[in-house]
């Protein structure tokens, strides 16, 4: 989604440019999320501070955050970074840098949207977080009443009564929901960024289909070494979502990034939900799609390349299966991917600190694919010289490394 929207926007200033990727675009960690648009989401997850959580995520109980020991010597530095960050007065300082780019998801996305004729794909009626005890629905719903206020989110909060009304199929009385009304939810993710890349070819981009293998500076310029051989330009974006770091590691930048990886599983029940549904005190979503009801997990802290343990799924099932007909599981093995995140919890967006030419569009944690118009827009007006519609100080790489 990154990379696509960056070349989309710089193929609309008129750069000629081409979107090299190892696979067709959308087909890695932007097709299998949950596909929100997510407006509602101002302020990034901070690393959780209630003593209870954090006993109960180091002591395995629950499921929406799970951890492997085998990570821990990669992970937790920088977990405990992202805890430092994560204090109350940083956070919020963090969150206005955070939500100035949330706040432009929605026009940015819709600006691509209409370009590539994809409003088939797009849901506008927003998705809901249900709550199943009062104590939890009644600090939610303070919460998104100061969010819907700081930030203008169309946040509504529904009694269990109006959740029954508008989510009849839920087969449990529930505490109540926050629907975030303003929130877009998309039937196929990697079929939107296709609809992007179609778009920006229709606009004279250029698709490759390449690994590429090494970044080379030259006198003028780059040299791309590719698995379909040398590339040269003037100038290179790298916007490879988790993979981002493999490349720069080679011109000796080493940007502290870790995964929080998830899990999807398709199932064919007739579920009967309205929208996207986040059942917010056991940490997993269920988001109905053209492929039918994806089930999404919370995060596992593990190496990005280690084989997938998708243990989080089954609880999150079992779970589902006593709020919606959730029907059989798609027999294809559970989809997996990895958000790329940065212990402040912001994006890498804006020039390589000591390479010419070298540009950096990544890290973009839980919200890569509402971000990837807003990241690909600032970084095109940056990289063509023009006034930035937002200030891009805050998600400069040298706050990173020196
Ligand atoms: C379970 C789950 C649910 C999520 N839900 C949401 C959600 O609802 N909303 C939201 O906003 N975000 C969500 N996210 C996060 C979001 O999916 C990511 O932040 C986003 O997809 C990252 O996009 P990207 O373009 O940076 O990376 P990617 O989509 O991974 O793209 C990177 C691209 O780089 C290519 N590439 C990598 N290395 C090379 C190479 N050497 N040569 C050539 N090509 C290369 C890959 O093939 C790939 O196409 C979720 C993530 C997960 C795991």
């Amino acid at each position: 989604m990154v990379g696509t929207c960056t070349a989309w926007h710089l193929r609309q200033r008129g750069h000629e440019v081409v979107l090299i990727d190892r696979g067709p675009p959308g087909q890695e960690t932007s097709f299998g999320n949950a596909g929100l648009i997510q407006r509602e989401a101002a302020e990034p997850y901070p690393f959780p501070r209630e003593l209870a959580k954090i006993w109960q995520v180091a002591t395995g109980q629950g499921f929406d955050i799970a951890w492997r020991a085998s990570a821990l010597p990669h992970v937790l530095p920088r977990v405990l970074a992202y805890a430092w960050h994560s204090q109350p007065e940083r956070h919020a300082r963090l969150a206005r840098h955070y939500g100035a780019l949330i706040a432009a998801c929605i026009t940015e996305h819709d600006t691509l949207v209409r370009s590539a004729g994809a409003q088939d794909l797009i849901d506008t009626r927003g998705y809901r977080k249900i709550f199943r005890t009062e104590a939890a629905f009644e600090r939610a719903a303070r919460d998104a009443e100061r969010l819907a206020h700081t930030w203008s989110i169309d946040n509504r909060v529904e009694s269990s009564d109006e959740l029954a009304r508008r989510e009849p199929a839920l087969k449990q009385t529930l505490a109540g929901a926050i629907h975030h009304a303003s929130t877009w939810a998309v039937r196929d993710p990697g079929a939107l960024v296709q609809a992007y890349a179609a778009d920006f070819v229709a606009h004279g981009g250029q698709l490759m289909r390449a690994e590429v293998q090494a970044l080379e500076p030259q006198a003028q310029g780059w040299r791309l070494r590719t698995s379909q051989g040398e590339v040269a330009t003037q100038e290179v974006v790298v916007a490879q979502g988790p993979w981002s770091q493999d490349l720069l590691g080679g011109l000796g930048y080493r940007f502290p990034m870790f995964v929080k990886r998830g899990y999807h599983q398709h199932y064919d029940g007739a579920h009967g939900l309205q929208g996207p549904v986040f059942d917010a005190q056991k940490g997993y979503l269920l988001l109905p799609m053209r492929a039918g009801l994806r089930l999404t997990t919370g995060a596992e802290l593990a190496l990005r390349d280690a084989a997938p343990q998708p243990t989080q799924l089954a609880p999150a099932e079992a779970c589902a299966r006593t709020l919606v007909e959730l029907g059989r599981p798609s027999p294809l093995a559970p989809w997996m991917g990895s958000r790329p995140c940065m212990p402040d919890m912001l994006p890498v967006m804006g020039p390589a600190p000591r390479h010419q030419g070298l540009w950096l569009n990544f890290g973009h944690g839980h919200q890569g694919f509402t971000l990837g118009p807003v990241a690909g827009r600032l970084l095109a007006e940056m990289i063509s010289d023009q006034p930035c519609f937002l200030d891009p100080a805050p998600y400069a790489a040298t706050r990173l490394t020196p």
